[in-house]
C-alpha cells in the first residue's frame, strides 16, 4: 500500500499503481470527472500515471491554473497534429501553454498560413477532439527520437540536449509529440478552439536563428467559455490605456522624444497633480516628510548603494562631463539619494522614525520591444518613500503603510485584492543580508500586520529580496485581470552600505531598519490601470473635468459664463461649451470626453436661475432640472461616497 497525502491534509491508501484518477474517484465521482490534470510531489504528470511511492497528491480541475494550462498544452498537441495534416513537410518545434492559452512555433517551410486558413483548423481540431482520443505518454531512447526526428533540426536539438532515459513521447490518436507531459486525459473534453493569431518568433528566442512561425490559439471545455472570452478581449481592447490615454487627451508619446518617454497633456497632468495631492495630504497625516532629490547622481552613489554592479550593465550607460574622470548616471531608484539625506544629521531612537516621501522621476533601460504604452517605460514616477525605523518600531510602521494603501485602492476603486507575502526559503538561509534575528522579526511584523489588517494573503516562500521580505498587493480589476500594485519592502541591506545609524536608549550606535514602499507603484503604471479598470470613466473626485455646461444656442453664453462662474465658488471643475454647433453633437462630444456630469442651458434655465443636468452614463434616466446650491450637494455627496477623510 501507498500513503497519499492530498492538499487539505488528510491521508489515504491505495494500491502500489493506484493512478490519481483513482484517488480522484475515491473522493467523488462527480469530482473525478471535472479532474484534467495532477501533479504528485510537485511535479505535474497524468491522471492516468501509476504512483508507486508514498506522496502529496494535488489533483486539478479547470479552474486551476495548472488545470487550464494541461487543458491548453494538451491542445497544442491537436493543434500541431492538424498543422501537420493541412501543410506537408512543415516542421514542428515546441507548443507549451502560456497564460491565455497556447502556441506552438512552426517552421512553415514553404508555406504560408493566413487569417482565412484559422476556420478549417479550428473545425479539424473539434472534428479531432470528438473522437476521444487519449494522451498517452511512452519512453523513447535517445537514439529511436534521433531517428524519428531526422528531418527535424529543432527537435533534434532539443533531444540532444536531453538524457537518455529521460525521453518521452505523448501520444494521441495517429500522432506523436515530444513532450515531458502534462495532460489531460483525453481530447474530449475540447469543446471549443480558436486560433487567434499568428506572429513570428525566433527559434529558441535568438534572433540569429531561423524566424518560425507562433501559431496562438485558445482552447474551453465549454463554447459559452470561448464566447465569453472572447467579449472580455473585446472589452479590453475598447479599455486599452493606449486608446483611452489619446481620446482623453491624457498623454503622447513622440518618436523625436524618444521611445518610452511619455509626454504629460494638459488634462493627463492635472490628473496626475490630482492623485499626487491626494496620497500628498495622506501622507501629511501618516507623519510622512515630503523631500525633492535631482534627476541624476554620481556613480559612486549607486557603486556604494550595490545598484551599479547589479544593473550597471543593462542599464543607461554613465554621462561623462568635461572634467576627468566625473561620472553621472540617470537616477534609477530614489532609495540612495534618501539615505543620503537621513545621513544628513546624528539621530537619536527618539527621532525615529523618519518617513521620506518624494514623487521621485526614475529612469531604467527598457529594450524598445519591451516597451507599452504607460506600463513598461523608460521615465516613470514613482511615489516614492522611506521609512527608517527602530527594529522594534517594524510592527506598528507595517500596519500603518497598509492603511494607508487600502485606503489608497478604497478611495480609486479598487476592492478585489489579495496581499502576496514574500519570505526567506526555508531551505537556503545563507543567500540573504542581515542577521537571522531580524529576519525573524521582520517576516513575523508582516505576517502579523497583514493579519491585524484581516488581508486575503497568500504566502510565497523563496520569493524574498536578498535583502529582506516584502508584501505585494495585487488587484483584480474590472476585467478580472490580475495586476500588481503597491510594494511594501523591508530593507537590510542599504542602511548597511550607507553605514545609517541611530543613538540606541543604551547610548550605543544601532542600525535602523529601512522600509521602502509606494502605494501606486509608479504614477504612470498607475495611471494605465486605473484607465482600463475604469474604462476612464474616474471616480468624481479625481476627475479632470467634472461638468460641461454646454449652452443650447449663443444666446445663452453669457448664463452660461455666469453657471460656470458660480460651480468655481463650491469649487467643482467645469468648462463651457460655447461652440455653434447643436445640443446633440456637444452632448456626443461630452459623451466621448466621459465628462460626468452635462449641464444644459437654454431659456427656462436662464429665466429660473436653473441648470438642466444629465449624468454619463446614464442617458436613458432623462434630465433633471436644479439650481446651482443643488447640484454642488449633488456632486459632493458623490465624492464623499468614495474620497473618505484618511484619519490615522
Ligand atoms: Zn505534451
Ligand atoms: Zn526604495
Amino acid at each position: 500500500m501507498i500513503k497519499i497525502t492530498l492538499p487539505d491534509g488528510s491521508v489515504r491508501e491505495f494500491n502500489i499503481g493506484a493512478t490519481p484518477m483513482d484517488v480522484a474517484v475515491s473522493i467523488s465521482e462527480g469530482f473525478a470527472r471535472n479532474v484534467i490534470s495532477a501533479a504528485f510531489n510537485g511535479t505535474t504528470i497524468e491522471t492516468a500515471t501509476p504512483l508507486t511511492t508514498d506522496g502529496a497528491l494535488i489533483l486539478y480541475t479547470w479552474n486551476d491554473e495548472n488545470g487550464k494550462k494541461a487543458f491548453w498544452h494538451s491542445t497544442s498537441h491537436v493543434m500541431a497534429q492538424v498543422l501537420e495534416e493541412m501543410y506537408s513537410g512543415i516542421k514542428l518545434t515546441l507548443g507549451p501553454a502560456i497564460s491565455n492559452g497556447f502556441y506552438y512555433d512552426v517552421d512553415f517551410e514553404d508555406h504560408k498560413i493566413t487569417d482565412a486558413d484559422f476556420k478549417k483548423i479550428e473545425d479539424r481540431v473539434l472534428e479531432i477532439s470528438r473522437e476521444k482520443h487519449e494522451f498517452k505518454m511512452r519512453s523513447v531512447t535517445k537514439a529511436k527520437a534521433l531517428e524519428v526526428y531526422k528531418d527535424n533540426v529543432y527537435k533534434t536539438e532539443l533531444i540532444s540536449n536531453l538524457e537518455d532515459g529521460t525521453i518521452t513521447f505523448c501520444d494521441h490518436a495517429s500522432f506523436s509529440d515530444l513532450c515531458r507531459g502534462g495532460h489531460i486525459p483525453n481530447t474530449g473534453i475540447i469543446k471549443a478552439m480558436k486560433v487567434m493569431s499568428v506572429a513570428g518568433a525566433y527559434w529558441r528566442g535568438d534572433e540569429k536563428n531561423k524566424q518560425l512561425t507562433r501559431v496562438y490559439g485558445v482552447s474551453f471545455p465549454k463554447q459559452k467559455d470561448l464566447t465569453e472570452y472572447l467579449e472580455l478581449l473585446e472589452e479590453a481592447k475598447r479599455r486599452d490605456h493606449r486608446k483611452l490615454g489619446k481620446e482623453l487627451e491624457l498623454f503622447s508619446f513622440s518618436q523625436k522624444v524618444g521611445q518610452g518617454l511619455p509626454l504629460w497633456l494638459p488634462k493627463g497632468a492635472a490628473l496626475r497633480d490630482r492623485l499626487e495631492q491626494f496620497l500628498k495630504k495622506a501622507q501629511k497625516k501618516a507623519g510622512y516628510e515630503q523631500v525633492i532629490t535631482p534627476h541624476i547622481g554620481q556613480k559612486e552613489l549607486y557603486v556604494t548603494s550595490g545598484h551599479y554592479a547589479k544593473y550597471g550593465a543593462d542599464s543607461f550607460q554613465p554621462i561623462s562631463t568635461p572634467a576627468d574622470g566625473e561620472e553621472f548616471l540617470l537616477k534609477p531608484m530614489n532609495c540612495p539619494h534618501h539615505c543620503e539625506i537621513y545621513n544628513t544629521k546624528p539621530w537619536s531612537y527618539k527621532d525615529l522614525p523618519k518617513r521620506y516621501a518624494e514623487f521621485g522621476t526614475v529612469y531604467r533601460y527598457e529594450q524598445s520591444g519591451e516597451l507599452h504604452g504607460l506600463t513598461r517605460v523608460r521615465g516613470f514616477t514613482q511615489d516614492d518613500a522611506h521609512i527608517f525605523c527602530t527594529p522594534e518600531q517594524l510592527d506598528e510602521e507595517f500596519k500603518k503603510v497598509i492603511d494607508l494603501v487600502l485606503y489608497v485602492f478604497s478611495s480609486l476603486g479598487f476592492e478585489n485584492f489579495t496581499a502576496q507575502i514574500s519570505l526567506r526559503d526555508k531551505e537556503n538561509r545563507d543567500k540573504y543580508i542581515g542577521s537571522d534575528e531580524n529576519w525573524e522579526k521582520a517576516e513575523n511584523a508582516i505576517i502579523n500586520a497583514a493579519a491585524d489588517k484581516g488581508l486575503n494573503t497568500v504566502v510565497e516562500y523563496g520569493e524574498a529580496a536578498f535583502y529582506g521580505p516584502k508584501l505585494d498587493f495585487m488587484v483584480k480589476d474590472a476585467l478580472g485581470r490580475q495586476w500588481q500594485l503597491g510594494t511594501i519592502q523591508v530593507d537590510y541591506n542599504l542602511p548597511e552600505r550607507f553605514e545609517l545609524t541611530y543613538k540606541g536608549s543604551d547610548n550605543e550606535l544601532h542600525r535602523p531598519v529601512m522600509i521602502h514602499r509606494a502605494p501606486f507603484g509608479s504614477m504612470e503604471r498607475f495611471i494605465a490601470i486605473l484607465l482600463e479598470h475604469t474604462a476612464g470613466n474616474f471616480p468624481l473626485w479625481l476627475m479632470p473635468e467634472q461638468a460641461i455646461i454646454l449652452s443650447l444656442s449663443e444666446k445663452y453664453e453669457n448664463y452660461a459664463k455666469k453657471v460656470l462662474n458660480l460651480l468655481e465658488n463650491h469649487e467643482i471643475r467645469a468648462l463651457v461649451d460655447n461652440r455653434n454647433e447643436t445640443i446633440g453633437k456637444k452632448i456626443r462630444d461630452a459623451e466621448m470626453q466621459k465628462t460626468p456630469y452635462m449641464l444644459i442651458v437654454g431659456e427656462e434655465e436662464e429665466k429660473n436661475g436653473t441648470i438642466s443636468i444629465r449624468r454619463h452614463g446614464q442617458e436613458g434616466k432623462g434630465n433633471i432640472s436644479v439650481t446651482i446650491e443643488e447640484f454642488a450637494s449633488i456632486v459632493n455627496e458623490e465624492i464623499n461616497k468614495t474620497l473618505k477623510v484618511f484619519t490615522v
